[in-house]
């Protein structure tokens, strides 16, 4: 007996993530690599999960997420963003973004469709386009600075584009999407029946006083959208996978079919816990100045240093250029900073149209003081 194992996936390799963290952990690195706070959550968000569990919600939530936790959701859209989402119709929660993210995309890509990514993009969304037998096509954003020419973006539109998608704040970048590139990306989809897939996992880790342009706060995107966000990243708890989709009501039908012979319902207890903890907006307002002081205390203790950066706008990732070091390529540059030096990293060549490389790492500065000025020190030496 053989088996046809013909790879849904073909030429696909381990993410690079599980690439830089197994590298990291080998040579016992500062691992700046994977997103992900090396601090704990706020006690009170854990004693509210613990409450909820003896409270005896140990059995599956309702199919779309219990309804405070879509409530309040709802409401802090609509305080945030001034658009209102019927918690009933148009939110459900997930297990995680990455989960709304695939779940958004089986339920709409068709064979033959095509979906346009902004490139460097995060890495979840091109195996998902696959599996449904989409295509990607690709818009990269231009140098160092990540600038999108909507020109371009505009002639990668054809009859066959069956969704956008789009991520600010942007990782790997750490840049915002301005009111200007909002406007331009609602131009370019005005009349057509494309949708969008806003990846919105960042949306407090704004700094400088600047504002996060969500889809909500414009009509003609709204309207064709699924935005997806995820609690790992807002309140330091990745390793929780929990987040949720909000879209109009004609769309979040069919997402829910797809979500409820998928996954049928997200983590119960945990949904109690934040639908309590986020009664209190300034448990996630405050997430804007508080990694900003973070970015900060990392850019100081690196001034002086052989790379070049431009503060990022928003995220948990700097991106600093080493080509003033070497001419290496960035992930040749990467690796060697963890064998040589014992610092992790990510390439952000991963993420672009053709490896396209800059010479630009990108560090995530979710981290203690502590660990920070580990890498600093490293930094300093190269
Ligand atoms: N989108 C982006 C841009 C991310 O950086 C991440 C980080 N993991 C995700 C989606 C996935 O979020 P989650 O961990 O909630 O699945
Ligand atoms: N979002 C995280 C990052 O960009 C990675 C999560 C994952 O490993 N899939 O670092």
């Amino acid at each position: 007996m053989t088996f046809d194992l013909t790879s849904k996936l073909p030429g696909l390799e381990p993410s690079i993530f599980t690439v830089m963290g197994a590298m990291a952990r080998e040579h016992n690195a500062v691992n700046l690599s994977q997103g992900f706070p090396d601090f704990e959550p706020d006690p009170e968000l854990l004693a509210l999960v613990d409450a909820a569990m003896r409270t005896g919600y140990n059995q599956y939530a309702p199919m779309a997420g219990i309804y405070s936790l879509r409530e309040v959701l709802s409401k802090k859209i609509n305080t945030l963003y001034d658009h209102s989402f019927n918690p009933d119709s148009e939110i459900t929660v997930t297990s995680g973004a990455t989960q709304a993210i695939f779940t958004a995309i089986t339920a709409f890509v068709n064979p033959g469709d095509e979906v346009i990514l902004i490139r460097p993009a995060y890495d979840c969304y091109e195996p998902a386009i696959h599996l449904n037998g989409g295509k990607v096509v690709s818009v990269q954003m231009k140098g160092k600075d990540h600038n999108i020419d909507w020109e371009e973006f505009r002639s990668a539109i054809t009859t066959r584009t069956r969704m956008v998608i789009i991520n600010t704040p942007h990782n790997p970048s750490g840049r915002i999407f301005s009111q200007s590139d909002m406007r331009a990306l609602e131009q370019a989809l005005t009349n057509t029946d494309i949708l969008l897939l806003s990846d919105e996992v960042y949306e407090h880790l704004v700094f400088d006083g600047k504002q996060h342009e969500s889809v909500a706060r414009y009509p003609g995107l709204v309207s064709r959208a699924m935005i997806c966000v995820s609690f790992g990243k807002t309140f330091h708890t990745t390793g929780w996978k929990m987040g949720y989709c909000a879209a109009p009501d004609y769309l979040m039908s069919e997402f829910r079919k797809v979500h409820e012979f998928n996954v049928y319902c997200a983590n119960h207890p945990i949904q109690h816990a934040l639908a309590s903890y986020l009664e209190e907006p300034g448990r996630y307002l405050g997430l804007g100045p508080f990694f900003q002081q973070k970015r900060d205390f990392f850019l100081n203790a690196i001034a002086g240093t052989r790379f070049n950066f431009t503060p990022c706008e928003g995220t948990y990732f700097q991106l600093l250029d080493y080509s003033r070091i070497s001419e290496e390529t960035d992930t040749d540059f990467a690796r060697r900073l963890i064998t040589d030096y014992g610092l992790a990293s990510i390439p952000i060549s991963v993420f672009n149209e053709n490896r396209e490389d800059h010479r630009q790492l990108r560090f995530c500065f979710a981290k203690k003081e502590e660990t920070l000025t580990r890498a600093a020190e490293i930094l300093h030496k190269i």
